[in-house]
This record gives C-alpha cells, structure tokens and sequence, in this order.
C-alpha cells in the first residue's frame, strides 16, 4: 500500500469556509468522485488504463486513483517518474515524451525499471539504445499524427512522425530487438468519438505498411470532462468506438490495447475555494487566476461552474454575470468568461469553482509570490455545470 497522505477532512466546502475562513486558494479534493471515475475507467475501457501523471500529479489524488485500482501511470519527466516509483513502489511507469534527456532515460532504465518507452524520430531511437544497451524485453511506441477533429487543443504539431514516415521507424524499432508499439494523442477535450477511429485506422495502416509484429496501440488522452456550454458525448461513446475499430482490426490477439487519460479521470475530482478580495462594481477581484489554477480559462477557453459561498449572511436570490479578475499585476490576469452569481457578492465572500481537478495545481507557476498549495479533501459531491 502506498504512505498514507492525511489532509485535514470536512463534510461540505461550507465546513471548509467555516473552520478555515481561508484567505488563500484551497483545493477541496474528492476523493470517492476520483475513485468513482478511475473504477468507471477500468471497468469500461476495453484495454489498459495509465493515468497521465502531469494533469494532477498531487499525491493525494495518486493514493485515490492507486486504491480504485489503477496501476500504470504515463509519466514525462525523470521526476513524474521518480516521484510516482518512489510513491507507489508497485506502479508501472511509461515514459511518454518523444524527447527525452539521456540522464533521464538512464536514470528512469536503472534505477526505476522503466521498460516502456514513446518515440516520434529515429535519433531518439539511437538514444534509448546507447543509454540501455537495446532491445531485450523493453517496449517502443512511435508516436504517430492522427487526423484532428474537435479536439480543444491540438498536440500534434508539437510531436508524431507522419503516417508515411512511420513504418520504416517501426521497422528500425522491431530491428533493434524492442517491442514495438504505436501511439498517438487526438488531442486534449476531444469532442468527437471518430477522432479515436480515425487514429486507430490511421495506427492500422502504419502496422500494415511496416509489417512486423506489434503488441501495443495506444490510443492516448483526450477524453473530455464536463464544463459549462460544453456537454461532449459520454465516455461510453468513446470506449464503444475505440472497442468496434480494435475488435475489427487483424491486429495480434496479445496486442495490448492501451490509453492514456488525464483530463478526464479527474476534473471533476477537485473544486476551487476562492475569495474575493475587491469589488468594484461588475467586477470581482480573487486570489486565483490565470497564472496559477486557472490558466485553462485563457489557453482552453474552458468554462467553469461557480457558486458563492458566505455561511454568515443571507445571500440574495438575483443573479448577475460578473468579471473575474486574478490576483498578478498583469492585465492577461482576467478571466475571459464571466461567472454567474448573487448580485450582491462582495469581498468576503467565497467561490468554489468546480471541474478544477485537471491542469490546475500541476499548471500553476509562482508569479508575483501567488501560489496556491493548500489541500483539504471534502465529503460533499463534486460541483458539476449546470
Ligand atoms: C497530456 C497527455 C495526456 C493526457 O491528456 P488528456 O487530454 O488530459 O487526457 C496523455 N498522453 C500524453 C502523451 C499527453 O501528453
């Protein structure tokens, strides 16, 4: 069992506010929703489950989704690994990133026991095998470009070799004695089940073309979570599309089938308490903003459901939309969709802000001296859009 990570425990948010009249950010984890989700994960996907360790990569959240049974994690950096193995010392590690230092590709090898390996160029290749001495027994993915469809952010510019240029690296990978395998990312809140299908049958044809044995496709992240205006099919849809173009495909029948979560194990297995600080008429002025737990309101556009909380007045009935400004010096520090709320909010008063538990803490940088590290888990359900 993992070393036990004990955050100071309530009922409700409003028990939060009450106890702590907190001052600063604290992130309410829930631990039963991230347990409830990884378990909905492992029991509906139709492959492996990795948990992609840089959306949240908070212990407590680790210890929650290991207990519901999740052991493989997708790591891209020497310390997600380290920080993962020497956490959960039973875990797997994958080591995701096509760009690897070769001090980190040593280190996670020898000292981790870390076997599998992503890929998206042949130099990386020479890599992995001067540092390892080859083959024998490690796997290698190669990183593909699938078609993009309504996906929020796109991550194929950034990595992934060609359809084209993919089997001669496939071959070069099962020429150097490796496992091969192909992997690809539709990108991060992708909207439409076909981009799964699209990747598979792209990753088809790749295998095709290379003609050697394959014994892993994985079919990365992008599995959407819920935010405000944004109702993306259920995850079932999902696992059913990916389930039919595996099932189909003539693949080996000891090909693992494999993916790669973050985002959409565990946004909703945090919220947000904020407090205001200012008023000035329309506007809120809070202690949390782009350059810490909410950047994704600026780069993804995401919409997230809030709610206000002052256990010690009455709070009115009228609602109006209010501006939302972050606590730097920087005029980027504006939230670029309005919250919903009592009209009469004031300084004092606190937000929860719900879906916070994806690219939150593990996004946030230390601008202006404002970083928020408080944890406390809360039994109450997650706050979810309206
Ligand atoms: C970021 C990332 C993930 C997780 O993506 P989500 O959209 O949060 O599910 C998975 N795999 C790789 C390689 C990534 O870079």
């Amino acid at each position: 069992m993992p070393a036990k990570i004990n955050l100071p425990s309530f009922a409700t948010t409003e028990d939060v506010v009450k106890e702590l009249k907190p001052g600063y950010p604290v992130y309410c984890l829930r631990l039963a929703e991230l347990k409830r989700q990884a378990r909905y994960f492992l029991d509906n996907f139709p492959g492996r489950v990795m948990y992609a360790v840089k959306c949240n990569p908070h212990l407590a959240v680790l210890n929650a989704l290991y207990e519901a049974g999740i052991r493989h994690f997708d790591t891209a950096s020497l310390a997600e690994v380290a920080l993962v193995r020497e956490h959960l010392p039973q875990a797997d590690c994958y080591f995701m990133h096509p760009v690897k230092p070769r001090a980190a590709i040593m280190t996670a090898h020898q000292v981790y026991g870390v076997d599998h390996y992503v890929i998206d160029h042949e130099k990386e290749l020479d890599k992995i095998v001067d540092v390892t001495g080859g083959g024998d027994g490690k796997v290698v993915l190669v990183r593909i470009v699938t078609p993009v469809h309504e996906a929020q952010y796109q991550l194929s510019d950034k990595f992934g070799i060609s359809a084209e240029d993919a089997p001669a690296l496939l071959n070069k990978v099962h020429a150097a004695h490796f496992q091969t395998g192909v992997a690809f990312h539709v990108g991060s809140q992708c909207r439409n089940p076909q981009a799964f299908v699209d990747g598979i049958n792209t990753a088809l044809d790749v295998i095709e073309a290379a003609g050697v044995p394959v014994h892993y496709l994985d079919v990365g992240g992008g599995f959407p979570a819920l935010y405000q205006d944004d109702s993306p099919p259920e995850l079932e849809a999902y696992f059913e599309a990916i389930y039919a173009a595996f099932d189909q495909s003539r693949l080996r029948r000891d090909c693992v089938l494999m993916c790669e979560p973050g985002r959409g194990l565990v946004a909703s297995g945090c919220t947000l308490l904020v407090q205001v600080q200012l008023r000035k008429d329309d506007k809120l002025y809070i202690n949390d903003g782009v350059y810490q737990s909410l950047s994704e309101t600026l780069t993804g556009k995401m919409k997230l459901p809030a709610r206000l909380i002052n256990p010690k007045r009455e709070i009115t009935a009228e609602y109006q939309d209010f501006t939302i400004l972050g606590p730097t010096c920087d005029n980027l520090d504006i939230l670029p969709s309005p919250f919903h709320l009592p009209a009469d909010a004031d300084e004092g008063d606190w937000i929860e802000i719900g879906q916070t538990g994806a690219y939150s803490n593990s996004a946030a940088t230390r601008f202006n001296g404002f970083f928020p590290k408080t944890f406390v888990a809360v039994d109450a359900p997650p706050l979810l859009p309206r």
